[in-house]
C-alpha cells in the first residue's frame, strides 16, 4: 500500500499542503461535537500523528476510533494547530483491522512486569517501541564504528565443539532422541549428529582470534548462549555479543578502544534518538541524558584489581560476600566500586589468574593476568576483555594446569605456533549496553523474546 511514514509527515515543513496516505495504529481518540482527534503511531517516530476529523464532513466506521485498531487515513498535511510539527486533516478513513476491547494494552499505565507476559504486543507501548528504536540505532552505530575504522565484520559459528572458557555452562546441541542410551559419554556423542559433543557458542572470541591474526582488526556481532542458572536482571540464556579482536593490541590498547567505542555509541544515541532518551529521562531514569553526556565527554577510571580489593576490604562490613585478594568480584562489589567510589565507568585490570580464563596473557608477577572488566553504575560489568596469551609455552602450561584437552584446541594453539603476535579484544553485552543507555533495569525488557531459566515464551 503506498503510504508515507508518520515521521516524514510530522517533521517535514515541505509536506504542508500535500495530500498523503498514512497508516498506523490508533493510540488515542478524543471526541467533541464538531471535531474528533485520532492519534496514530506507525512505529516510525516517538511522536504520534494527530489526525483531525471534521465530523460534519466525514463519515467513518466507529471501529476506526478504537484503541489499537489499525487504519489508513488519506488527508492533507497542515501545520499543527498547537505545538510544533504537522498534523493531518482527514479526508477519508479506512479500517484495516479492528481491535476488540479485550486488547491488553490499555491506556492506564501498565507495569513492565505485566507487559513481559505479552511480549508479542508490548512493542505497541511507548516504552518498548522506544527501547527497540534505540536498540536498532545502537546496532547500526556498532557496525559504523568498526567499519569506519577498518575492522572486518566476521560471523563466528554458533554451533561449536569447543567451549570457550572451559566452563560448564554450554547448551548442548544434539539430535539424539530423549531416551537414547549409552554406556559412556563418548559412545553417546559418537552416535550424535557431529560425532562429538557439540553446543551453542558462549563467545565468538576463539574464532575471532583466528580472523584477527590474519585480517588484523575484526569484530563479531551475534548471539552468544549461556546455560547459566542465574536468574538475575542482567543475565539471559541468549544475548547479543559484540566482540572486537585486534592484532598487535596490548591491554592498554584494548582499554582505549573499548572506551572510545562506548563513547561513540552513546554520542550516536544522543544525536539520533533525542525523543526516546528524553522519554526515558522523564519516566525511567531521572538524569539519564546528563549521565550519558557526561560519560561521552569525560575519561573513564582505571584501577587494578589489587587496588580495588584494597578499597573494598575497608568496606567488607557492608557486603554479603566479604572480599580478600583472590576473590571473584560479585555484583555488589562491582556496583560499589563504580557507584560509590569512582562514580563513573571504571576499568578494573589485572585480575588473579585463578579467577580468569586460560587464554589471558600472564603478567610478569606470576599471579595476575592482563584482563579488564568495565564496570558501570547501575549494572556492574558490561565489558570483559583481555590481552591474550601469545606465548605458546605459557598458554600450554595454563591449559594443563586447568586439565584442558589440548587436542580440542590444536587450531587455537597453532595461532601461537605460526607467527604469533600480541593481540587482544573484549566482549560487550549488547543488551547490557542498551540497559545502560535507556535506564531500563531488567534485561528482559530490552529483548524481544527474552530467554532465561524456565522461560521461553
Ligand atoms: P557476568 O560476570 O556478568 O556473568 P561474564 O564475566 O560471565 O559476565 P563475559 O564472559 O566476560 O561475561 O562476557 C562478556 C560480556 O557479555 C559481559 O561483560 C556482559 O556484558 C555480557 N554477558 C555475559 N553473560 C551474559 C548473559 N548471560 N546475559 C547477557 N549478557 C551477558
Ligand atoms: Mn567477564
Amino acid at each position: 500500500m503506498k503510504h508515507t511514514d508518520i515521521k516524514n509527515v510530522l517533521f517535514n515543513a515541505d509536506m504542508v499542503g500535500s495530500n498523503v496516505v498514512v497508516c498506523g495504529w490508533v493510540r488515542t481518540f478524543r471526541d467533541s461535537a464538531q471535531v474528533a482527534f485520532l492519534e496514530l503511531s506507525d512505529g516510525s517516530s516517538f511522536q504520534k500523528l494527530q489526525v483531525v476529523i471534521d465530523k460534519n464532513a466525514l463519515q467513518f466506521d466507529p471501529e476506526c476510533t478504537k484503541l489499537g485498531a489499525s487504519v489508513a487515513v488519506k488527508g492533507t498535511v497542515v501545520k499543527a494547530y498547537k505545538g510544533t510539527g504537522n498534523e493531518l486533516n482527514a479526508a477519508e478513513i479506512a479500517l484495516l483491522g479492528k481491535c476488540p476491547p479485550e486488547y491488553p494494552i490499555q491506556k492506564k499505565r501498565t507495569t513492565l512486569e505485566f507487559l513481559r507476559g505479552i511480549p508479542h504486543l508490548r512493542l505497541r507501548t511507548n516504552t518498548f517501541a522506544a527501547v527497540f528504536r534505540v536498540r536498532s540505532v545502537a546496532a547500526q552505530a556498532v557496525h559504523r564504528y568498526f567499519h569506519e575504522r577498518g575492522y572486518y565484520y566476521i560471523n563466528a559459528p554458533l554451533i561449536t565443539a569447543s567451549d570457550c572458557e572451559g566452563a560448564g555452562e554450554m547448551f548442548r546441541v544434539t539430535t539424539r532422541p530423549w531416551n537414547a542410551v549409552a554406556k559412556t559419554e563418548e559412545e553417546y556423542y559418537k552416535n550424535d549428529f557431529f560425532g562429538v559433543k557439540a553446543g551453542l557458542s558462549v563467545s565468538g572470541q576463539l574464532e575471532g582470534e583466528v580472523a584477527a591474526t590474519a585480517l588484523g582488526k575484526i569484530y563479531t556481532f551475534g548471539p552468544s548462549f549461556r546455560a547459566e542458572n542465574s536468574n538475575t536482571t542482567r543475565h539471559l540464556a541468549e544475548f547479543w555479543h559484540i566482540e572486537p579482536e585486534i592484532a598487535f593490541a596490548e591491554l592498554p590498547d584494548v582499554i582505549e578502544i573499548a572506551e572510545d567505542m562506548l563513547k561513540y555509541l552513546i554520542r550516536a544515541l544522543l544525536e539520533e534518538c533525542p525523543d526516546e532518551l528524553k522519554f526515558f529521562d522523564s519516566f525511567v531514569e531521572k538524569g539519564l541524558i546528563e549521565k550519558l553526556e557526561h560519560v561521552a565527554g569525560s575519561d573513564f577510571a582505571v584501577c587494578s584489581y589489587t587496588e580495588a580489593i584494597e578499597i573494598l576490604k575497608k568496606e567488607n562490613a557492608r557486603f554479603q560476600f566479604p572480599v580478600e585478594w583472590g576473590s571473584d568480584l560479585q555484583s555488589e562489589h562491582e556496583k560499589y566500586l563504580t557507584e560509590a567510589v569512582f562514580k563513573r565507568p571504571v576499568f578494573v585490570t589485572d585480575y588473579p589468574k585463578e579467577i580468569k580464563s586460560f587464554y589471558m596473557k600472564q603478567n610478569a608477577d606470576g599471579r595476575t593476568v592482563a584482563a579488564t572488566d568495565l564496570l558501570v553504575p547501575g549494572i556492574g560489568e558490561i565489558i570483559g576483555g583481555s590481552e591474550r596469551e601469545a606465548d605458546l609455552n605459557k598458554l600450554v602450561a595454563a591449559m594443563s594446569e586447568r586439565g584442558m584437552d589440548m587436542n580440542a584446541y590444536r587450531q587455537y594453539l597453532d595461532l601461537r605456533r605460526f607467527g604469533s603476535v600480541p593481540h587482544g579484544g573484549f566482549g560487550l553485552g549488547f543488551e547490557r549496553f542498551v540497559m545502560y543507555c535507556t535506564g531500563i533495569e531488567n534485561i528482559r525488557d530490552v529483548t524481544l523474546f527474552p530467554r532465561s531459566v524456565k522461560n521461553i515464551m
